[in-house]
């Protein structure tokens, strides 16, 4: 199948009447608990364009929420997916093993923080992979609880509920959930300028130093396995913490014998400007925990730290019938590879420069844009009532459906439903990108 001309173009509204069909058999056939951001059907996807089964051709600027960083249906990825099913899609690497396993245990050894001797265990989900970073660093301590933070968000399955912040909609009425999860306060720079003052919001290390007092005052180092933080927040609104925040922590973490788990699901795989976002802070966490972006749509997640920690559980302590399947990981390898030889690390740079000079703009014209941030091609503009900081999520949903009747996939995110967020594929020509955010600018204008 070719792919799609990149560019926009609707000749249906917008769901037009294949979609339509479809939304009617769904709506009969699959759970309402399962939503869509968007009422069209995808017919194919490619660099910058999702068309639909109506032949609208739509600007892609969320990818799959962070997951087609290199471009949909990469053809690399195309081609070592398609050679490899050809040859055996499952054996179980806990039964018969094979190489691409170990050969993506190695790329992300060699390609995550740090230089010392490292580990990687390979998973389906996300949500997955962060709750065996909790057994790996439960067995490596010999402790129980775990701290995740304010508007956190690390997936939905029981115990990753449990770290996650915002009740609807992912978890009212789940629970009971897992028990030893506490919270700590974040570093929230826009919004604690206007709670803690000037001097929270930019001094990272005493906001750290908030979160820790919580942290020893209400738990205590000594029942502490780990701390689990994004190095910039996903759902929770794409919140880059303060300066020297990040780092403190780490710091108390390694001085309290606590396991320091950066949670990368969104943030990695050159999504931000660097392979992983914890370099831009300069930190080395113990374990790092990788989906999304890494094998461009292909189910796979990964827990990647020290040996020393990685190695804690007993021998077939770890593993699942899927997890590092051969198929996700030959479409890992391909990825991994598309972005070395594409150079696709400093392709994001570009997009964030360019991404932050619009946007930055356009926030100087309208006091509805109270904060631009995010780095990459993870950026987000927080819309609040003229002026103030109070956050308004009506505006941010009329923009959001506006921009979607008008061929533009966007999404939202943040605890409180005000944040537009910005997650384009790398491979999206700058003209798409610049149109798609000249259209959410003509609709803002006539909001
Ligand atoms: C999406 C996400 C998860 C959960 O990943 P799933 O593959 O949906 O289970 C965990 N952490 C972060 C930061 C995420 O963005």
């Amino acid at each position: 199948m070719s792919a799609p001309e990149q560019s926009r173009h609707l000749v249906t509204a917008i769901p037009g009447p294949r979609s339509s069909e479809l939304i009617a058999r769904k709506s009969a056939a699959v759970a309402r608990g399962v939503g869509n951001t968007m009422p069209v059907y995808t017919a194919r996807a490619f660099g910058g364009i999702v068309e639909d089964v109506d032949g609208n051709r739509l600007i892609d600027l969320g990818s799959g929420i962070a997951v087609t960083t290199i471009g949909n249906a990469a053809p690399k990825v195309v081609d070592a997916v398609a050679e490899q099913a050809g040859k055996f899609t499952h054996t179980c690497f806990m039964v018969t093993p094979y190489e691409g396993y170990v050969a993506v245990a190695e790329a992300l050894n060699r390609l995550t923080p740090g230089d010392g001797d490292k580990r990687s265990a390979l998973f389906n989900s996300g949500s997955e992979a962060v709750e065996n970073a909790v057994k790996i660093a439960r067995t490596f301590t010999g402790k129980q609880a775990v701290v995740a933070f304010d508007h956190a968000y690390h997936g939905r399955t029981n115990l990753t509920m449990a770290l996650t912040a915002k009740s609807m909609p992912y978890k009212h009425g789940f629970g009971p959930f897992a028990p030893e999860i506490y919270r700590a306060p974040l570093s929230y720079p826009f919004r604690d300028a206007e709670f803690g003052g000037k001097e929270l919001a930019t001094d990272g290390e005493l906001a750290a130093r908030r979160a820790i007092s919580v942290i020893d005052k209400q738990i205590g180092a000594d029942n502490l396995a780990a701390v689990i933080i994004e190095p910039i927040q996903g759902e929770g609104g794409f919140i880059v913490p303060a300066e020297g925040f990040l780092p403190t922590l780490l710091d108390w973490c390694r001085a309290n014998g606590v396991v320091f788990i950066a949670d990368e699901v969104q943030t990695g795989f050159a999504r931000t400007g660097a392979w992983f976002a914890c370099e831009h802070e300069g930190i080395v966490p113990d374990l790092i925990v990788t989906a999304k972006g890494i094998a461009d749509g292909l189910p796979l997640s990964a827990v990647t730290g020290r040996a020393e920690i990685m190695d804690a559980p007993h021998v077939s302590g770890l593993g699942g019938t899927y997890g590092g399947n051969p198929i996700a990981c030959a479409a890992a390898l391909a990825t991994i590879e598309t972005i070395e030889a594409d150079g696709l690390v400093a392709r994001a740079a570009q997009i964030e420069s360019l991404m932050k000079d619009k946007l930055g703009r356009m926030q100087a014209d309208d006091d509805r844009i109270g904060d631009v941030r995010g780095r990459g091609a993870m950026i987000a503009v927080e819309l609040v009532k003229p002026g103030t900081t109070e956050p308004d999520a009506e505006l941010t949903k009329k923009l959001s459906t506006a921009a979607h009747q008008a061929g533009v996939i966007v999404l939202t995110c943040g605890t409180f439903g005000n944040v537009l967020r910005f997650l384009p594929p790398l491979a999206i020509s700058e003209e798409l990108l610049l149109e798609g955010l000249e259209v959410l600018e003509l609709i803002l204008r006539d909001l």
